[in-house]
């Protein structure tokens, strides 16, 4: 007896970037898909850059509800976009397109996800905070940016190449209202006393080199600094069991990974993402890596 009213055409969504094949965000999208009955499917495409705009026309005509991009299409993928949300603009990187009709829309999740961490997994809001953020690469920016719309009191930016350091303490400066200083990373970092979060948004401590350390000092630092890494493989990074080994109250990578997808999730589909099934099914995969 075949069932007629079942529906063979899938929703498609798609991770594009070079390398793909290592990239376990679609692992957590399809056990939410599946685990809220949704006929929809992720996949894992390998786009070089030269074919970026053929491959944007492809999702175009292919109908797909929308994409992750991954390095080296963050930005680059912009003009051949149709709009950009304000925060992806300010960011000036892409991570998550979702379709509305026929126009594709820009977004960036990656510091919002960071954000629903902080605030879901660390109990923290980040307004009137005064954070250490370590790092100018695109990671920082999205995680700088959500904080400062997020109401920070003031963010110190370090990081080892002055040019990107500075560039990106001028954009923010002249773009919001933030009151944002540039430090170099000049020998050993001391986090203040009156820092309330430090983050590592660099990736000293990404496999495979899990055992480096940023050359920080914690020994300055009050005694209920939440400290967060970006690095999500390994999820415990030399830098967060320091903060364990003190008693600091810590925030993996892991937190924003998961976020930045339910919140892609919740785009693309309109559907509450089952947040649990989707940190498990990531955690799974990560630890059989
Ligand atoms: P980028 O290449 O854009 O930036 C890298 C940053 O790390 C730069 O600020 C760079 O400084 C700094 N850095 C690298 N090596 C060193 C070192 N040895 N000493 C000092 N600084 C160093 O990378 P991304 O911003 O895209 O990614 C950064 C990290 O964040 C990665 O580990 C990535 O996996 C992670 N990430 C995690 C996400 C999540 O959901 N958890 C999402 C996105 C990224 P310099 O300018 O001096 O070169």
């Amino acid at each position: 007896m075949v069932n007629m009213a079942i529906k063979y055409q899938a929703s498609l969504v798609a991770v594009l970037g070079q390398p793909v094949a290592e990239n376990p965000t679609g692992v957590m999208q399809e056990a939410a898909f599946a685990a809220c009955g949704l006929n929809w499917r992720y996949l894992n495409i390998e786009v070089p850059p030269a074919q970026l705009q053929a491959a944007i026309a492809a999702i175009r005509v292919l109908g797909f509800r929308g994409i992750n991009l991954t390095i080296p299409h963050k930005v680059s993928v912009i003009p051949f976009l149709d709009e950009l949300s304000s925060e992806a603009r300010l960011i000036g990187a892409v991570n998550t397109v979702r379709r509305d009709g026929p126009r594709l829309i820009g977004e960036n999740t990656d510091g919002k996800g960071f954000l629903r961490g902080l605030r879901q997994d660390a109990a923290t809001d980040p307004k009137g905070k005064r954070v250490f953020l370590l790092g100018a690469g695109g990671a920082a920016r999205a995680i700088a940016t959500e904080l400062i719309l997020a109401g920070i009191a003031h963010l110190t930016i370090v990081n080892r190449g002055l040019e990107r350091g500075q560039t990106l303490t001028a954009h923010l400066t002249a773009n919001t209202q933030a009151d944002v200083t540039f430090q170099p990373w000049d020998g050993t970092c001391v986090i203040p006393s009156d820092a309330d979060i430090l983050v590592n948004a660099t990736s000293i401590g990404l496999y495979p080199d899990g055992k480096a350390m940023p050359d920080i000092s914690l020994a300055a630092a009050k005694s209920d600094l939440l400290v967060c890494d970006a690095v999500f493989n390994p999820a415990v990074t030399p830098l967060l069991a320091l903060a364990k080994d003190r008693g600091l109250p810590v925030l993996d990578g892991l937190s924003m990974l998961v976020y930045q997808g339910v919140i892609g999730f919740e785009m693309w589909t309109g559907v509450k993402a089952p947040e649990s099934v989707m940190k498990e099914a990531l955690a799974k995969a990560l630890s059989q890596a």
